[in-house]
């Protein structure tokens, strides 16, 4: 047994492939880059275009493995042939389709697709039966606020004014596209998060990946890098909270806090405050029932006594210099640190403090000039 398949990221965020594999039904992705993703046995990079990470002749070997071809050129005009010959078959005989949705509008019941390809089309017009998967942040109030969505998301997402294919469509109609119609809407933690005040504004998200494409750390890791179906900044302020906190704790930490995200997001998702909301909440669970004597805040209360006090500030950097002593190389670099310190030095080494403070130098200038300060 068969389903055809449009991108939807929803369906990976449950893992609904597995699942119907489990059940013994094949599902058949429809997009050209869930296709090669899928072929592939690999995961997608990109929430726009999943199959960033491959390149055209890799493209081909996975076509021409999987789809058992003998030769097949490595243009786009070949591959795209090549997945269009692979495909058609499966929109005239495979009887049921699954999408997801960009919007769901409440006002009159509408399900809205944008797409590029013209797949998607064809998996909701052609089969019998139809099965729409959709979160529940995907309900917009009225028809007419399509109008600003569908010139947002394509804009952000790959710099067309609209996309190519927007198909809405209302139910079933007699002689027209599929026989049977269902909507799924899905839960799945998005209720808790719309109850979380500093959270919600994750939910607003229209799955642009524009701050995917601005970002710093996810230009330089790739997709596969932050372990969830979600990669990027939306990915590490989404996952966390979609999944319980503990399955993908490091993920708020994913991120320079530079504030690039921020700045191209069409909807204005203030991702760096969500993020640093997110590491309080990391902080709290781990540091939970240790009350006063969590290490992290005692250490911070020390530093807090110092630097409170010009004495103990200067105190404790001549007590800094004679402590590292032991520690310091011939080219004065630290290289380790005992206890909880050494985190400092897995990554980088430390260079160990100067001989004398400016201050210290400036007053012995001073005195050595016979100024007054
Ligand atoms: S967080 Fe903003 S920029 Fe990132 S995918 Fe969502 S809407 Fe686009």
């Amino acid at each position: 047994k068969e389903v055809i398949k449009i991108k939807t990221m929803t369906s990976e965020e449950i893992h609904l492939n597995n699942a119907l594999e489990t059940a013994g039904i094949m599902a058949v992705e429809t997009d050209l880059a869930e296709l090669i993703i899928q072929l592939g046995e690999d995961q997608p990079s990109h929430i726009v275009v999943p199959a960033l990470h491959k390149n055209r002749h890799q493209v081909r070997e996975i076509f021409k493995q999987k789809m058992g071809l003998k030769d097949l050129g490595d243009t786009p005009a070949d591959l795209a042939e090549a997945a269009r010959s692979y495909l058609r078959h499966k929109f005239l005989t495979v009887p049921t389709a699954v999408s997801g949705a960009n919007y769901l509008i409440a006002e009159t019941g509408g399900v809205c697709i944008v797409e590029s390809e013209g797949n998607g089309r064809m998996c909701l017009t052609l089969p019998e039966t139809l099965i729409t998967i959709a979160g529940i942040d995907k309900v917009i109030p009225r028809f007419q606020d399509l109008e600003v969505f569908l010139q947002t998301l394509p804009r952000s997402a790959t710099g067309e004014r609209m996309n190519p294919y927007n198909s809405i469509w209302t139910g079933v109609h007699a002689g027209d596209g599929p026989k049977n119609f269902h909507v799924v809407i899905m839960d799945n933690a998005r209720t808790e998060v719309l109850a979380d005040e500093e959270g919600r504004q994750t939910l607003h998200c229209i799955r642009c990946g524009a701050c995917q494409n601005a970002c710093p750390v996810y230009r330089q890791t790739g997709g596969h890098a932050y372990g969830s179906v979600y990669a990027g900044p939306i990915g590490a302020i989404l996952t966390p909270q979609l999944q319980e906190l503990h399955h993908a704790e490091s993920l708020p930490y994913a991120s320079s806090l530079c504030g690039a995200c921020y700045e191209v997001c069409p909807v204005k998702i203030n991702i760096p405050e969500v993020l640093i909301h997110l590491r309080h909440k990391v902080v709290e669970k781990q540091t939970k029932g240790l009350g006063k004597l969590n290490p992290e805040a005692v250490a911070m209360r020390v530093m807090a006594n110092i630097f409170r006090s010009e004495a103990r500030f200067r105190a404790a950097q001549k007590f800094g210099r004679t402590a590292e002593k032991p520690l310091v190389n011939r080219e004065g670099w630290i290289g380790w640190l005992p206890g909880m310190l050494g985190g400092w030095t897995q990554a980088r080494d430390l260079q160990a403090m100067p001989d004398e403070t400016f201050r210290e130098w400036w007053e012995k200038r001073d005195k050595k000039e016979g100024r007054n300060g």
